[in-house]
């Protein structure tokens, strides 16, 4: 574990903020980090966790609001990035309307540099009890919704793009797609690649989910195991993590990785790289799952849902913009992802600065 301190983590990530809140007897430990509120507030959402380690949740929050600011700055969203985290035993929790009320006070605390949204352990119904306490939160029920479609039609605008690159083409009819993971994201992607013609093959650990596919879009299964096997066009991760890994890298028999689960490479500089070695063209999942980001940025801007699709559809751009500079500079489009990014926010802190007296 590193021995940096809190102030050297920060400085090392370029983190602008890291606000705690307290409220022991509730059982409420809270952690806010503001990575960079150069575009706009600060926006990520709330984890509950249960850390093995103070140190590990900082590290945690830290490192997601970083993440969070460069998916706003490529997908074009005047929103900086953020992440808290409530470090606590999300299942055994027992009033979650203490919890997050108290977690409502920390956020309102910031007074609009930090708007939370749900996460990984909590739901809409934990993110009613923060705006109890502050009107600093989103994705709340009868609001955007389920971000979902959002999300799967920026993706499937993404493999588009990818596909003009590879094949000269966007044309997705006839070209083979091994989906993994059938959940929200996954089935709606499905849907529009069958809708375009696409041949599927899919798989699921989860069988009922899989026969739905199966079924309404005329798929192929595969184990949840062989989907990395699969000889197809493009692989489109739509479970976990970490899917690209020192195992499965060598085993993929595809033009193209593009799919909308969250953090695909188990190692980015790793397998970034041995993506690109492999002349596998692979879309970074931050740019192309930002409809989920989008839709939620389309609450706070009262975005009817087409709008806000049709914001996510602009990733076909992004992305091509990024194969670009891929290419010119011959780096991971990982790189050039993080790069795209960066330039952004250089930018828009100029132009900052062009205005101080
Ligand atoms: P979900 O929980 O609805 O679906 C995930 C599916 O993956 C489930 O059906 C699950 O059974 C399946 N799965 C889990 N492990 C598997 C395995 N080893 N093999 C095959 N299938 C497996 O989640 P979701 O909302 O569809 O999100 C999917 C991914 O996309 C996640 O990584 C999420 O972080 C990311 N994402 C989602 C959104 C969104 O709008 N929902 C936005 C951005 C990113």
């Amino acid at each position: 574990m590193s021995d940096d301190t809190i102030f050297e983590l920060m400085a090392e990530g370029g983190h602008e903020q890291l606000a705690f809140w307290s409220e022991p007897e509730l059982g409420y430990r809270g952690i806010i980090a503001i990575h960079d509120t150069t575009m706009g507030p600060a926006l990520g959402g709330t984890r509950f966790w249960n850390y093995d380690s103070e140190h590990e949740a900082i590290v945690d929050a830290l490192r997601l609001s970083r993440g969070m600011t460069y998916k706003a700055a490529v997908a074009g969203l005047k929103l900086g990035g953020g992440k808290s985290v409530i470090w606590g035993d999300n299942r055994t929790t027992k009033d979650r309307e203490m919890i997050f009320r108290a977690h409502g006070r920390a956020v309102e605390s910031l007074g609009g540099r930090y708007i939370t949204a749900e996460d990984v352990g909590t739901s809409p119904d934990d993110m009613e009890f923060v705006a109890m306490e502050t009107k600093h939160v989103s994705g709340l029920a009868g609001r955007s919704g389920d971000p979902s479609p959002v999300t799967a039609y920026g993706v499937y605008r993404g493999i588009k793009a990818c596909a003009a690159i590879e094949y000269g083409n966007d044309s997705l009819a006839g070209r083979h797609v091994a989906v993994q993971g059938l959940g929200h994201v996954g089935y709606y992607l499905c849907e529009d690649l069958a809708q375009e013609g696409a041949r599927l093959t899919v798989t699921d650990i989860d069988r009922e989910r899989v026969q739905r596919v199966v079924q309404a879009f005329g798929a192929e299964a595969v184990d949840p195991e062989a989907i990395c096997d699969v000889d197809a066009d493009i692989f489109a991760p739509c479970a976990l993590g970490a899917v690209i890994n020192d195992d499965t890298i060598d085993r993929l028999q595809v033009d193209i990785v593009a799919g909308g689960a969250n953090n695909q490479l188990a190692e980015s500089a790793v397998h970034g790289r041995g993506l690109h070695d492999r002349g596998i063209l692979y879309a970074p999942d931050y740019v192309i799952n930002a409809g989920g980001l989008i839709n939620v940025y389309g609450e706070l801007k009262d975005w009817s849902r087409e709008r806000s699709k049709r914001k996510a559809g602009e990733i076909y751009s992004t992305l091509l913009r990024i194969f670009d500079l891929a290419k010119c500079e011959r780096i991971p489009t990982e790189t050039a992802a993080t790069r795209v990014a960066e330039e952004r926010l250089r930018q828009a802190r100029q132009l900052q600065r062009s205005y101080l007296p």
